[in-house]
């Protein structure tokens, strides 16, 4: 199957009791055993479920991997990652990882003697350079959330063979129509499929997806042992979800192209991050790995941190919101919303200043976001 056939097809029969082109949600938690030692391959649903299965596959399949493995949110998937790990191992993190990530990382992992360095990995200089013998794990995360950040993952994967270190990349901002960390060699690549996976603002999900047995055997058990499993329903409802990822990525990208020039050619915008501009400072590397930029642009306004207030309290159809990668058009106020929890002088140094805006470009009409915007800004 060619890319956009698996996007639609990969992993998806009918199913063969009545035929059904849709698979059947399995809301189901037990199954019963033909006799002692003899299930039909589901024995509990926190071990596994058709309906996930199915999703895991899919997923997979889409990513270039062997093997999905589906949680309830992305930071749970982002937490079953690190159970790799053992006390006392250090781990090298991209400086500008989504709010959720890093508050996990400090607040949560370092209570159990797991060490953390944040440094700027599009960079690999920097990145050399934070090496320790207890090293274990590169946490990459490109395009970066908010500040929209790429790290060339062919050199982070020299690093990572060059010291056996676990390669993980959070793609959840490219999604794989536009980039494949398998390919550059990532041992695991994470997605939150809360965002353009499903793509409807619908459900909260994650998944880790691998080439690598041992770990995949690892990550099944760290998944039926703690449970942090997406519902049956969720798993149908992102399958549903997955059938359009390549059509809406096309629309939220070119959207997001039109809307990143526009923000960058007006007199009020101090400063536009997108890595589709060739003003971006790693725009040839997004040109190299990447086959489009995705829909997530983030800007500075002149006017600072009122004129940041004004645009996004006057905006109508945007909608201020938390989340990003939906079908619909949404606009953040990271410093307070998403990245709340990164402490003000950690927030200042890497560069999330208060004035910054976060736009997830949806599919609507371009026009109508472009006008949407142009209104807004002409209020400061
Ligand atoms: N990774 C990235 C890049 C994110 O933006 C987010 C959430 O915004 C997460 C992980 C966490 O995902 P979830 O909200 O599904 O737990």
């Amino acid at each position: 199957m060619r890319f956009e056939t698996k996007i639609v097809r990969a992993g998806i029969e009918p199913d063969p009791t009545t035929g059904a082109i849709v698979p059947p949600i399995y809301q189901t938690s037990t199954y019963t055993l033909e006799e002692i030692g003899h299930d039909k391959g589901f024995d509990y649903t926190r071990s596994a479920n058709p309906t996930r299965q199915l999703l895991e596959e899919n997923l997979a399949a889409i990513e270039g991997g062997k093997y999905g493995i589906c949680f309830a949110s992305g930071m749970a998937t982002v937490d079953s990652c690190t159970k790799l790990l053992k006390a006392g191992d250090h781990i090298i993190c991209s400086d500008d990882v989504y709010g959720g990530v890093s508050r996990h990382f400090n607040d949560i992992l370092t209570q159990y003697n797991l060490h953390f360095s944040y440094v700027d990995t599009s960079d690999p200089e920097r990145v050399s350079g934070a090496l320790r013998p207890e090293t274990r794990m590169l946490w990459i995360e490109t395009p970066t959330n908010p500040l929209l950040k790429i790290t060339d993952l062919n050199r982070m994967g020299k690093i990572a063979r060059q010291n056996d270190l676990f390669y993980v990349v959070d793609s959840t901002f490219a999604t794989p129509v536009y980039l494949r960390p398998l390919e550059f060699g990532a041992d695991m690549v994470i997605h939150s499929t809360t965002k353009y996976i499903s793509g409807h603002n619908q459900i909260i999900g994650g998944i880790v997806i691998t080439n690598n047995e041992e770990i995949y055997e690892k990550l099944k058990f760290v998944q039926k042992t703690i449970g942090a499993v997406p519902s049956p329903f969720d798993c149908w409802l992102t399958l549903l979800g997955v059938k359009t990822l390549h059509l809406r990525m096309e629309r939220h990208s070119s959207s997001a192209q039109k809307v990143a020039e526009y923000l960058e050619q007006h007199p009020k915008v101090k400063l536009v991050n997108y890595p589709g501009l060739p003003s971006h400072p790693q725009y040839s590397i997004a040109c190299q790995q990447m086959g489009g930029f995705s829909g997530m642009i983030s800007f500075e306004l002149k006017g600072g941190i009122p004129a940041g207030k004004m645009v996004m309290n006057s905006v109508c159809l945007c909608s201020l919101a938390e989340s990003l990668g939906a079908v619909e058009t949404m606009i953040t106020h990271p410093a307070s919303m998403t990245h709340a929890e990164v402490p003000y002088e950690e927030r200042i140094a890497r560069g999330l200043t208060d004035g910054l805006v976060r736009l997830s470009v949806g599919i609507e009409d371009p026009e109508d976001i472009l006008e949407d915007i142009e209104q807004a800004l002409s209020k400061i």
